[in-house]
């Protein structure tokens, strides 16, 4: 393992990352996203996403990931200056010395030997990628509000159908305004020569280099380059790295073709984990991810456990204001299944919406917020130790409710709690019109707040 006799994430640091340079980071070869209908990737979430040569990856699909942008960023690393994409690393550790940033978890995870290799080669080489998480394309039967048309047709539909959200101000990158065609290059069934280079790259050298490749959206069951390469792991079985872990992020509200088809691949899979997003119950559920039905959902959730090979199965719940009404009664959901399938059928995590930050948890008032926060702390203390939850389970809860109690302002980048709220106020209004839904009638406790803004 790469950490060796325990060492803390500083004495790693020293031993392995610091003595190469002052900036090394192994996510800088080893680990990419690419998002295949745009023809972009990053190296991990926080640089922004860059252009792929699309005539480069003709004759060589490497360079998917291999960009000479990645390149020169690699040979900055080398020589210990810092690449300027990665200024979310640089803050971190420009607060103290001894500050432990991402590049550190992020180098943590590869073996010395490889990064070794990775600090020794010349910064021209190309390298093959360990870690990957790749989009096919935005296809999605969903419209979650919190979701935009860069990630979802549903929403590049209501777009083009109802035209631009209007009057939202604090919307500073406009995700409501326009349908993002810059997200999709390419229409259905059109030749895309991203998706072309990925699976030769994968044919000659990835699925042998992967320890973990993980398929993201849109929604992955809907694109049929999911299915070429699920079916390649049916035909390919005695090629698989028998390590690699398979991960998915399905929304898991396909027909059910689509589900019986996963079921089926996933026992041609060693390692196979599926993420799935939830965070509230019934009709608020159906309201805030638009597309989702709750039966549908549930049964699917029990369908894939009942009878799936599924090594993990994950439930990435996305905290937003509107969702905090039913989150304890989801928790006790989610608990349900694990009394039933097992402690980590599902695992959860809370993840706290920033953006888009009218919808964030901060733009609820003061006494509103404070209600749920009791509520969470109430199923807390009720549940905290039930031997079903993990312990990261229950840290991620108590950091939610310190999260209620302690934050008052909105995040760096958002605009004050006032003009959130009038713009909450605003989208709803309208989501409401376009997708037939009823915000007065789904969230009864929010109606005076709400009719007051
Ligand atoms: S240095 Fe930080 S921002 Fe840059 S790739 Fe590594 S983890 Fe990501």
């Amino acid at each position: 393992m790469p950490r060796i006799n325990n060492e803390t994430d500083l004495e790693y640091k020293r031993r392995v990352i610091d003595i190469k340079s002052d900036s090394f980071c192994g996510a800088k070869w080893y680990n990419a996203t690419i998002w295949l209908g745009s023809g972009q990737t990053t190296s991990c979430h926080h640089p922004l996403p860059h252009a792929i040569d699309a005539e480069e990856i003709k004759h060589n699909p490497k360079a998917l990931h291999n960009t000479q942008k990645k390149k020169m960023e690699r040979e900055q690393m080398q020589k210990g200056e810092r690449p300027s994409g990665c200024e979310y690393c640089w803050k971190i550790e420009d607060i103290g010395r001894e500050n432990i940033s991402d590049r550190v978890y992020k180098t943590v995870i590869y073996t010395d030997k490889d990064l070794e290799t990775a600090y020794a080669k010349p910064a021209s080489n190309d390298v093959d990628l360990r870690t990957l998480e790749i989009a096919f394309d935005r296809t999605c039967n969903f419209g979650c509000s919190y979701c935009n048309p860069a990630f979802s047709s549903t929403w590049v539909k209501d777009i083009d159908t109802n035209g631009p959200f209007t009057g939202l101000t604090s919307d500073g990158r406009n995700h409501f305004t326009h349908s993002h065609g810059s997200s999709q290059l390419y229409k259905f069934g059109e030749y895309n020569p991203y998706v072309e280079a990925f699976f030769k790259w994968w044919e000659t050298d990835l699925h042998r280099s992967l320890l973990e490749l993980r398929l993201t959206g849109g929604e992955p069951l809907m694109s049929g380059d999911t299915w070429k390469l699920l079916e390649w792991f049916k035909n390919n079985d005695n090629r698989v790295n028998p390590d690699m872990r398979f991960a998915m992020n399905s929304n898991l509200g396909a027909k059910d073709d689509l589900i019986d088809r996963l079921i089926e691949a996933s026992h041609s899979l060693k390692h196979f984990h599926l993420y799935t997003s939830n965070e509230s119950m019934s009709q608020q559920s159906e309201y805030i991810r638009d597309g989702l039905v709750w039966d549908t959902w549930a049964n699917n959730v029990e369908k894939v456990l009942t009878n799936g090979r599924i090594e993990g199965f994950h439930m990435m719940c996305t905290i937003n204001a509107l969702c905090l009404d039913s989150l304890d009664s989801f928790l006790d959901c989610c608990l349900n299944w694990k009394r039933e399938y097992g402690k980590d059928f599902p695992t959860f995590s809370l993840n706290i919406l920033r953006f888009p930050s009218f919808q964030s948890p901060l733009v609820l008032p003061d006494d509103i917020r404070n209600t749920y926060k009791l509520k969470l702390q109430a199923w807390f203390n009720a549940n905290k130790n039930d031997p079903m939850l993990h312990q990261f389970e229950l840290n991620q809860l108590q950091r939610l409710i310190d999260y209620l109690d302690v934050v008052k302002t909105p995040h760096m980048g958002a605009a004050e709690q006032s003009v959130l709220q009038q713009d909450f106020k605003k989208f709803f209004t309208q989501y409401d019109q376009r997708r037939g839904k009823n915000f007065i009638e789904t969230f009864p406790s929010l109606v005076e707040w709400y009719n007051s803004i």
